[in-house]
């Protein structure tokens, strides 16, 4: 079954590691073979920007980000890069699918033409934080009542513009509720149901339900913690309670994946890397239909993008 992957932090390793490369490199779970073994046909690769870097060598850093997704990435001949949405229907047998995000604001300080130069790269999906304050909004692991700052109105602007998806994962709460009325579409590309697991990087059903009110999307993450509470490793079937709950909330239709491969200390058990991704598939097979699972890995957010009606289905 082909996959949709919202969120992996390969460009980053690609950017780290010395003599990486994108193919086959053992270190990277998200490598061009392991996609092919996992049948991920489209893969987001974010820009990340690590926060302890000096502030004026961020934006640099997310540059070289933007450039190895060039010269590592799409030089693979199976690699396509995603500008317009409707070049996912567009993919042959073979070919894979590459998207841009930026996960988090920090880089641009409060310059929006730095933003505009990120985007003009091709980026599709933008959060406005990471995990800490930046001049933009405030992270998951900050103080919950803190809004967005004035200058996130600027910034969402742009991106309501340019048809960019706001991705609300790693915002904190009231940042949230304060970006729901602003931005066109919004997604959440990796989190889970706090729920299941009482962590602040999940959200809420309330959050859940809003969020999907809002025309957004609820994408699940891989990282243990996130999954079951105070864990390093879980197992899959942890993860698919996540899924059955946020079903139960806003329908398989809302529902797709955000693995956040090579950006995780820790996996969980048989889905350690892109390759794995069948083992999720076949334990999400004995709780739903094929029709929708198939949902979950590519179709809605397929018809998401493509601004197709999932109500009348
Ligand atoms: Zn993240």
């Amino acid at each position: 079954m082909n996959i949709i992957d919202l969120h992996c932090d390969v460009l980053d390793k690609l950017t780290r590691l010395e003599n990486a490369n994108f193919r086959n490199d053992a270190r990277l779970s998200a490598s061009l073979e392991k996609l092919i073994a996992g049948n991920v046909k489209v893969q987001v690769f974010a820009i990340f920007v690590h926060a302890d870097l000096p502030e004026n060598e961020k934006f640099l850093a997310a540059v070289r980000q933007i450039e190895a997704f060039h010269t590592k990435v799409l030089c693979e001949p199976e690699m396509v890069h995603i500008t317009e949405w409707t070049q996912l229907n567009e993919l042959e047998e073979g070919q894979i699918g590459a998207i841009l995000s930026l996960e988090g604001c920090d880089c641009i300080g409060e310059d929006l033409q730095k933003l505009e130069h990120i985007l003009n790269a091709g980026v599709k999906l933008v959060g406005l934080t990471w995990n800490h304050e930046n001049g933009v909004a405030f992270g998951a692991s900050e103080d919950p009542l803190k809004g967005l700052k004035p200058f996130a109105k600027e910034v969402v602007q742009l991106l309501n513009e340019r048809d960019i998806i706001v991705d609300v994962s790693h915002l904190n709460e009231q940042g949230f509720f304060d970006l729901l009325p602003l931005a066109k579409k919004l997604i959440a590309s990796h989190s889970n149901a706090r729920a299941i697991c009482d962590h602040s990087r999940n959200l809420t059903d309330t959050q859940i339900k809003e969020l999907v009110k809002h025309g957004g999307r609820m994408h699940v993450v891989f990282y243990p913690p996130f999954i079951e509470n105070g864990k390093e490793h879980t197992s899959i079937g942890y993860l698919v309670k996540h899924v059955e709950h946020i079903a139960s909330l806003v329908g398989i239709q809302n529902i797709g994946f955000g693995s956040d491969f090579d950006g995780m200390d820790y996996s969980i058990e048989k889905l350690a890397n892109a390759g794995e991704y069948e083992n999720f598939i076949r334990a999400l097979l004995k709780t739903f239909t094929y029709e929708e699972v198939s949902m979950m890995a590519h179709r809605g957010f397929n018809r998401f993008v493509n601004n197709k009606n999932l109500a009348r289905e």
